[in-house]
């Protein structure tokens, strides 16, 4: 089969991105999401991403043109009854994904691809609660999606080799490089990344450096785009406080506990720049370290 029609679930800053680059590379795309809110912002972001892109002339006017109107804007998930591929891109709540998963399957056509863009949850779990988990598997794009090269790819225990390969064609066909993960907590990327960006924040909680001074020591000492804070609220500090999580308890060791200063910051509701704040304020013209 091929991948013509997709669906996206979630329009967040993930979902936006996923829905643009496949909409670009000619595919028919169904946005979804629970608010409509969410879809009007991201269809207001798809618009301006691909506004720098007109002007960085790497897409004409034709192409931007084409590009929106092949993406439609739905609330509800049963309008995703004729779709080749789901890439399921709502928040990093395993309960959440679990119940979209079981509400969506009655709707699907029997053939239908379902992937998850999840940052750090297990494959396998989230594949045994629908009804096809040979034709389940993680794709996870980078953010911000239109930018970053990198998807990685993961099997689930049960994910068929036919589904596997057909998917790693398509991205392919995104021009996005694939890197191969097995399936255990966080993958590879975020195994790497996150008790990096924790470890930032430990070293922000025991004084050890201001929010500055720690940006710009990764920034100029390990030559490092941005510093781990800024990229921890380019993130969304819910999403990273949730991959801890996902590590903390997927491999039971200490070394991974979320530091209580990014526990704080969740429950205050400052998530980064999504919000308006988190580690820096986002609220006038320059980011202003919050501590
Ligand atoms: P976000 O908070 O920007 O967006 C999440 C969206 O999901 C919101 O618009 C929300 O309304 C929607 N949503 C919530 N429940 C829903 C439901 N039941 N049905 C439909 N929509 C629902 O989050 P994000 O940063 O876009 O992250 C989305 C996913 O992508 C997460 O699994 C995250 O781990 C993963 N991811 C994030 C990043 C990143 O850097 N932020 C990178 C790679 C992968």
């Amino acid at each position: 089969m091929k991948i013509e029609k997709i669906g996206v679930i979630g329009a967040g800053q993930m979902g936006n991105g996923i829905a643009h680059v496949c909409a670009l590379a000619g595919r028919h795309v169904t946005l979804c999401d629970l608010s409509p809110e969410a879809l009007e912002t991201a269809l207001a972001t798809i618009n301006g991403n691909l506004a720098r892109q007109v002007s960085k002339g790497t897409i004409s006017e034709d192409t931007r043109d084409a590009t929106l109107a092949r993406i439609k804007t739905v609330v509800s998930l049963e309008q995703l009854n004729d779709i080749d591929l789901v890439i399921e891109s709502a928040v990093e709540d395993e309960e959440v994904k679990r119940k979209i998963f079981v509400d969506l399957c009655p709707h699907l056509r029997e053939d239908t691809i379902i992937s998850s863009n999840t940052s750090s949850i297990s494959i396998t779990r989230l594949a045994a609660v629908t009804d096809r988990p040979g034709r389940f598997m993680g794709i996870h794009f980078m953010n911000p999606v239109p930018v970053m090269e990198l998807v990685e790819l993961i099997r689930g225990i049960a994910t068929e080799d036919d589904i596997f390969n057909n998917v790693r064609g398509f991205i392919g066909e995104l021009n996005k490089t694939v890197a191969v993960a097995e399936d255990f907590p966080a993958f590879m990327v975020n195994r790497i990344l996150l008790p990096m960006i924790n470890e930032a924040i430990y070293t922000l909680y025991e004084g050890v450096g201001t929010v500055e001074a720690i940006d710009t020591a990764l920034r100029l000492g390990a030559n490092h785009p941005m510093g781990p804070l800024q990229l921890a609220d380019f993130i969304g500090l819910d999403t990273c406080l949730s991959i801890m999580q996902v590590l903390y308890e997927g491999l039971a060791d200490t070394k991974y506990r979320p530091c209580p200063l990014l526990v704080k910051y969740v429950e205050a509701g400052w998530l980064g720049r999504k919000t308006g704040r988190g580690f820096y304020d986002y609220r006038g013209d320059t980011p202003v370290p919050t501590r």
